[in-house]
């Protein structure tokens, strides 16, 4: 035994912490990766030769090449997201009865209780809750209002005969601005649509966060007056809910006036103000499958149902094993942690900045789930027809195997019915989504160095041409060839 005696006047160890603290400067610890990994996943990389010759077997199109040709797959983060411990043992609990199955019990339960929406239809992904919401509410000639749609919206809304019109904030044009909240509707756009034409407009839809747009958040107060006029109208809101966890952080962040409320709180207050969502629970499901439309409207759920039955599958499943709709439940729950949320959003805030200080052109502000970079000024020489984005989505395959997505006018351009011409996309991107909890911050650091070198030799850098493409998100299969870099830049 020590003979040293423990008495009144020993300190406590929160008083030797206090003297600690004071001697201790204020300097900011990174932010960690708020988990340990028990898993892994080897990737390999190709040398430079073989990538070029994957890209020539791809025809230049990204979506073909085989996921062992890429070292850093920032293609999506759809479904690419590592699941935790407790998703793991979720898949172990899922009940694959075909009906009534516990597993769908306790799906219905997360939805219900962290959106507050009380009937739940599972699909396999978000596009199928998309197509049923679609086919219950809209008709051929109809027009439906988004902030702005993402490519599998747009296509469910084209393939009931109606349009789909993007009614973007206008700060979202400007990708240098750092207006906090550019995934905004634009208020007097959509009154015009709604006073002009209310009977076409069957729902409204805002996209949280807005993905194709840079995945830049909506705030509550526009939140807000979409609701108002929808209520001066008598039209139904609806939520892509994709990344609602991103967007409510988001705007925990950016505004003074909501910073108080919990990411849980500005969730429910969000879909408080929706007649129901569609989901894809790939995204801030945190899971690698799954999806729902969730309906405040009992009668429009059982609608819902009916159609689902022929495509989806039974009400209980739509679509999904068991197991998928447990580990979509606890998903849910985990991806409202807010030490993750932060974890998320300063790893991408990390790789933007340090891009911005190298005078690379990524999008302002850094938005949810992706560095954008801005193909248009990164690439000044390429005209919108020869494809920027494509383009330099190719540079960074060939310099590092780094596969990202272009999200401009191969994507999103609109053809001129009349002149059959084509319309360039209001942006060109490319989009690097990061993938959830999936890499780390060496693997950013990788990608800062190889977006640098295709800047330093930007100047070489000519755009693509189509060869072929199929109908409909010609994305998805379109060939490309090479364009010589016919507008020298001058040094
Ligand atoms: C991914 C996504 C969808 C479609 O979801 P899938 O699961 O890929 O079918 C719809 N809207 C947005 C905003 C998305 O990001």
């Amino acid at each position: 035994m020590s003979d040293t005696t423990i008495n009144s006047d020993s300190p406590s160890w929160t008083d030797v912490a206090c003297q600690h603290a004071q001697a201790v400067t204020n300097s900011k610890l990174p932010i960690i990766e708020p988990f340990r990994i028990k898993s892994v996943d080897p990737i390999q990389a190709r040398t430079r030769p073989e990538r070029i010759e994957f890209l020539e077997q791809c025809h230049g199109n990204l979506f073909l090449l085989p996921a062992d040709a890429v070292l850093i797959d920032l293609l999506t983060d759809s479904g690419t997201g590592a699941m935790s411990s407790e998703q793991w043992a979720a898949l172990m609990r899922g009940d694959e009865s075909y009906a009534g199955a516990k597993s769908y019990q306790r799906f219905e339960q997360a939805v219900q209780d962290i959106l507050g929406l009380p009937h739940v239809v599972p699909t396999h992904q978000g596009r199928a809750a998309e197509s049923l919401l679609f086919k219950i509410l809209v008709q051929a000639g109809d027009v439906v209002p988004n902030n702005t749609h993402f490519d599998t919206t747009r296509a469910n809304v084209e393939a009931m005969g109606a349009i789909a019109l993007d009614l973007p904030c206008d700060a979202l044009a400007d990708t240098r601005s750092n207006e906090p909240f550019k995934g905004n509707m634009d208020l007097n756009a959509l009154e015009v649509v709604l006073a002009d034409d209310r009977q076409h407009v069957p729902l409204v839809m805002m996209t949280l966060t807005n993905n194709a747009g840079g995945g830049q958040p909506a705030s509550l107060d526009n939140l807000r007056g979409v609701r108002a006029l929808c209520d001066a109208y008598a039209v139904p809101l609806y939520i892509d809910a994709c990344r609602f966890a991103e967007n409510a952080w988001l705007q925990h962040l950016r505004d003074p006036d909501v910073a108080g409320l919990s990411v849980a709180d500005l969730v429910k207050h969000a879909f408080s103000l929706a007649d129901g969502c569609t989901m894809s629970a790939k995204k801030d499901g945190l899971a690698n499958i799954g999806g729902f439309l969730a309906l405040r409207d009992a009668e429009l759920a059982e609608s819902a149902r009916r159609v689902m039955v022929v495509t989806e599958g039974f009400p209980t499943y739509g679509g999904l094993a068991g197991r998928d709709l447990d580990a979509v439940a606890q998903g849910l729950h985990e991806v409202i942690d807010e030490d993750y949320l932060g974890y998320r959003i300063s790893s991408i805030r990390y790789v933007c900045e340090r891009l911005d200080a190298r005078g690379i052109p990524v999008v302002r502000p850094y938005g949810g789930h992706a560095v954008f970079l801005d193909a248009a000024r990164f690439l000044p020489h390429v005209q919108a027809a020869q494809y920027p984005g494509q383009a330099l989505a190719i540079e960074l395959y060939v310099e590092g195997g780094i596969r990202s997505c272009e999200i401009g006018s191969v994507m999103l351009a609109q053809v001129n019915s009349e002149t059959g011409e084509e319309i360039p996309a209001a942006q060109e991107l490319v989009r690097l989504a990061i993938p959830r909890r999936t890499y780390t911050q060496s693997h950013m650091d990788y990608v800062i160095e190889i977006i640098d070198r295709v800047w330093q030799r930007r100047e070489q850098i000519g755009g693509v041409g189509i060869h072929s493409e199929p109908p409909v998100l010609r994305h998805f299969g379109a060939r490309f060839h090479p364009l010589p870099q016919s507008n020298p830049v001058s040094a």
